[in-house]
């Protein structure tokens, strides 16, 4: 059996990174998981935009909501990563997805409002090149045509426009999809933008409608692999700006997201097990020993050391019965609170938030998860992503960006002790 340097368990955002992170050292990976946020998110990169989530204060500047975060909670995941390595590891991380067709954009050290398919603006610092052309008709509430589709669920043009009612310039039409009737699903309308005759048809749908609009917004739905090539030909078929706004999850944004790295990890030589989960674990003074997936097709791995980017509830790296939160594979303990009457308060939108949306893996400074003697569990066992405890991702509004610079800090960390 091959011993790998890193085994990565999780493929989220956090997992994707770890593995992208370490095969780009040098080290040996083999990384194993099954569906997690990515493959529901917006595709939106957020940062750190809340803060503190008590108050809803929303910052500008990420790089100063940090500092006012690590003075703040000093035990939150971000005090463990420095600055200069969050930017460097969104960078890295950027240009991996630009190299395998993804583009993205942002402002260097500021959040941008990004249209939602709600029509309200969520802050967040880097965002597919696709969205960038709504970006600036909302700042500048230049004339815009909103399009949608009859048969798409989870996106209403008209509903954004009655939602911005501070944008006048912004007019509604809905159009049939060309060539599709029934129940619309954004994956197959993407698919079928890649023939270039079908982009024509919709442009002659669109086109009587223009009127002044100078830019057209359209539901995400421009093509799986080359995104921006589908919008530039749009943009010179209708001679105007054109840009996407994501649908509700399950959008196209994530399979986009999963496209990437499908096709860029094995290029890096990483040794990818899709839809497996690790199901038992065994560690060595020296080794570490797992077994993904279960019955006649689970695998055997070998590994030196480990990155634990299994997520929390939704990823299924912690499980909650009645009475306490567990962690699923290394049964490490979880900071969690101490009554269960504790783990929610009365008030759903509680703007403080739940005390059991805090919970996870307490760690040191490397990120190694803490055994039950307040020590590392092992010193080449690291953890990354929503897993870590002292943070809620979705309230401040810094779910992938806090995967990513947290699986950067564990593989230099763990690559420092191989
Ligand atoms: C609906 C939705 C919208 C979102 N929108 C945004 C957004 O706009 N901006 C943003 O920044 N973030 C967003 N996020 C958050 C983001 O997608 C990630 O969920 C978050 O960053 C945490 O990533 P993670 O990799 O730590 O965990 P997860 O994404 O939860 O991934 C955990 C991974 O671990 C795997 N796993 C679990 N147990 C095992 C096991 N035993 N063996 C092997 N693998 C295992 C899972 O299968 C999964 O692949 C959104 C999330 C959701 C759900």
């Amino acid at each position: 059996m091959k011993t790998y340097d890193v085994m990565v368990i999780g493929s989220g955002f956090a997992g994707m990174a770890a593995s992208l992170f370490a095969a780009k050292r040098g080290l040996s990976v083999v990384q194993a998981g099954g569906t997690g946020g990515i493959d529901f998110s917006t595709g939106f990169i957020d940062l750190l935009a809340v803060h503190p989530v008590a108050e809803q204060r929303v910052w500008e500047d990420p790089f100063a909501a940090l500092v006012a975060l690590r003075r703040d909670l000093p035990l939150h995941p971000y005090a463990h990563v420095a600055d200069d390595e969050i930017a460097a590891a969104l960078e890295e991380f950027t240009g991996f997805l630009e190299e395998n067709g993804l583009c993205y954009t942002g402002r260097p050290g500021r959040n941008t409002l990004a249209l939602t398919s709600a029509g309200t603006v969520k802050p967040t610092y880097l965002l597919p090149c696709s969205a960038w052309g709504g970006v600036e008709a909302l700042e500048a509430k230049a004339p815009t045509l909103l399009v949608d589709f009859h048969g798409l669920k989870g996106i209403s043009a008209r509903q954004i426009a009655e939602v911005r009612a501070d944008w006048p310039g912004l007019r509604t039409a809905r159009v049939r999809f060309p060539g599709m009737g029934g129940e619309l699903y954004p994956e197959h309308m993407a698919w079928s933008m890649a023939d270039q005759a079908r982009r024509i048809e919709l442009a002659e749908a669109v086109r009587p409608l223009l009127g002044d609009a100078r830019f057209v917004g359209f539901p995400a739905i421009f093509g799986m692999t080359d995104t921006m090539a589908v919008v530039r030909h749009m943009e010179e078929l209708l001679g105007r700006r054109v840009f996407e706004i994501p649908t509700l999850p399950p959008s196209i944004a994530g399979p986009r997201l999963r496209a990437a790295f499908d096709r860029g990890l094995p290029a890096l030589g990483v040794r990818t097990y899709t839809q497996k989960l690790v199901s038992a674990a065994e560690v060595s003074g020296e080794m570490f020993h797992f077994t993904a997936g279960s019955g006649s097709t689970a695998v055997r791995i070998a590994a030196r050391g480990a990155v634990l980017a299994s997520g929390r509830f939704f990823g299924k790296g912690l499980k909650a019965d009645r009475h306490a939160v567990r962690e699923a594979v290394f049964d490490l303990p979880v900071r969690q609170p101490e009554k269960r009457e504790d783990w929610h308060r009365a008030e759903f939108f509680d703007p403080r938030g739940h005390e059991i949306n805090q919970s996870g893996l307490e760690t040191d400074a490397a990120l190694r998860p803490l055994g039950a003697d307040g020590r590392p569990f092992h010193p080449r066992l690291h953890a990354a992503g929503a897993i870590l405890a002292h943070q809620d991702w979705m309230r401040m509004k810094c779910g992938a960006g806090l995967a990513i610079a947290t699986a950067c800090k564990a593989v230099r960390e763990l690559s420092q002790n191989l």
